[in-house]
């Protein structure tokens, strides 16, 4: 049996960091801790000095918002926060500051969803709740996790803010999982609210059920591009379990990124083992209308409605503007293009073959590639001038896409500007019909053989000639002329 012939159930918590703010959720040190020596970008707030005391960021919250309303979500207009009591050294004050809509505790918002087009099959996958809470510090296992003797722990990730969000299990395959993590990453980068290329800015783990089996938790992944590989190969673990006439235990599982695959680890705490309270510390936070439309009106365009105005605008099929919106940088990347070249149906058929074979060759995003809008356009220039053909665009945009020179240098160091030289393009033909005899006498009643003798003469150009000037040259050769 097919994977396919079973009912798959996958339900995500996604863990986004707040990335684009400058500070961490409750102090004054610095969001971005990347690249920093271990334990400098910390305060006694972070660190959990008694006496400390925390202050929420207030446009960490108005980044939840954007995010809720986004991903269609009833925003709480007073909600509060929790902690979340657990001993382990990522932690210092040995409890996070989280939200909870048990134990008192209500999230900034619920009952959402994200919608996107897979297949041709509309799809609206529901968010349970959108949650904000603190980023725990880094623990480095110097030799590996389990071989090392000891642990080194960094605490300058401690207390960057995260949204944690939580969809309901309808999501129905891998293949579904990863649209919908695009088309979320999509989102939070047109809101401006996360740099999802950075390490660390998008964790999850992934709830996954086959056939109305027992759910497992697959906890620790570590990327966007590690979701998939980690719920691709949980699906088939359980389904390959229930072809054996054998039962899916509940269990938490992680994902060892190296191994490509889940093991089971012990049962984590409970529930009930947190202790959720409600955080002392900060003050109920509650939202009035005006503030609330104020960050609605200040929201920029979001993807579904940039695929609209891309139909609109530039003439564009609903499926090609779908499949730009997925990734801004793409999007952008077209829309500049266009501004150099305004062609955009031939833009956007660029884009969609060559420029993300590139892409999936180089293993890059968009912006790490060489070809840029205004190389991508000078070349679409040439072709439309006649310089060259759009065959051999295909081949200079490969090498501007290795080498990084313009398209006009690649084209001149390489020799590959056309051929319209009507005597040059005759010998060559003359050479060709002393070489294929049989062909030529086909091609008195056989077109088939004249296209024969006219790809002989491309091929002897190597695509450079004028495909008119061979096409008109061979035709006269035949007729004797
Ligand atoms: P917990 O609080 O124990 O983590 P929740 O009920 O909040 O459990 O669910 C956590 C995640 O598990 C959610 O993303 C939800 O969609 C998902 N989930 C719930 N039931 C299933 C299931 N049968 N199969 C797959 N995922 C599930
Ligand atoms: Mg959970
Ligand atoms: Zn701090």
């Amino acid at each position: 049996m097919a994977e396919s012939d079973h009912r798959v159930m996958i339900g995500l918590e996604v863990h986004v960091q707040l990335n684009r703010l400058n500070t961490k959720l409750f102090c004054g040190c610095r969001a971005e801790y990347q690249g920093l020596p271990p334990n400098t970008n910390v305060c006694p707030v972070c660190l959990g000095l008694p006496g400390s005391l925390p202050v929420l960021n207030k446009l960490a919250v108005n980044h939840a918002i954007m995010v809720a309303k986004a991903l269609n979500c009833t925003i709480s207009r007073s909600f509060n926060f929790v902690r979340k009591n657990y001993f382990y050294p990522d932690m210092t004050k040995n409890f996070q500051i989280s939200q909870y809509e048990k134990a008192g505790g209500v999230p900034v918002a619920h009952s959402g969803w994200l919608g996107f087009a897979n297949d041709s099959l509309e799809r609206r996958i529901r968010i349970r709740r959108i949650q904000i809470e603190e980023d725990p510090g880094r623990l480095e296992h110097p030799e590996g996790i389990g071989s090392s003797k000891y642990v080194l722990v960094d605490y300058n990730r401690a207390g960057v803010g995260l949204l944690e969000i939580v969809t309901e299990p309808d999501l129905a395959s891998p293949d579904e999982a990863r649209v919908f993590i695009q088309k979320l990453r999509s989102v939070l980068e047109h809101l401006g609210v996360c740099d999802t290329s950075r390490e660390g800015a998008i964790r999850a783990d992934a709830n996954v059920s086959v056939d109305g089996g027992n759910r497992v938790e697959v906890k620790n992944i570590s990327s966007y591009k590690e979701i998939v590989k980690a719920i691709e190969f949980e699906v088939l673990r359980q389904t390959k379990i229930i072809e054996a006439g054998g039962s899916v235990s509940r269990e938490t599982r992680h994902w060892v990124e190296a191994k490509g695959m889940t093991i089971s680890s012990r049962q984590k705490e409970e529930e009930q083992d947190y202790r959720y309270f409600p955080e002392p510390d900060i003050p109920v936070v509650s939202l009035d209308e005006d503030a609330l439309q104020r960050i609605f009106d200040s929201m920029p365009e979001l993807p579904d409605a940039r695929a609209k105005r891309f139909v609109e605008q530039y003439g564009l099929k609903s499926y090609d503007a779908n499949v730009l919106v997925l990734d801004k940088g793409l999007a952008d990347y077209f829309e500049e293009t266009v501004r150099l070249y305004t062609n955009p149906k031939t833009v956007a058929n660029w884009i969609q073959s060559e420029i993300l074979r590139q892409l999936n060759e180089k293993k890059i995003e968009i912006n790490q590639l060489a070809v840029t809008p205004g190389y991508l356009a000078e070349m679409l220039h040439m072709i439309e001038t006649g310089e060259i053909s759009g065959k051999i665009g295909k081949r200079v945009l490969v090498e501007v896409a290795n080498t990084g020179l313009p398209p006009r240098v690649v084209v001149e160091r390489l020799g590959l500007t056309r051929i319209a030289d009507v005597e040059f393009i005759r010998r060559v033909a003359e050479e060709v019909f002393r070489e294929n005899p049989d062909a030529v006498e086909d091609a008195k009643r056989d077109q088939e053989a004249v296209n024969y003798l006219i790809g002989q003469v491309m091929k002897k150009t190597r695509g450079r000639a004028d495909p008119e000037v061979a096409n008109k040259v061979v035709r006269q050769l035949l007729n004797g002329g």
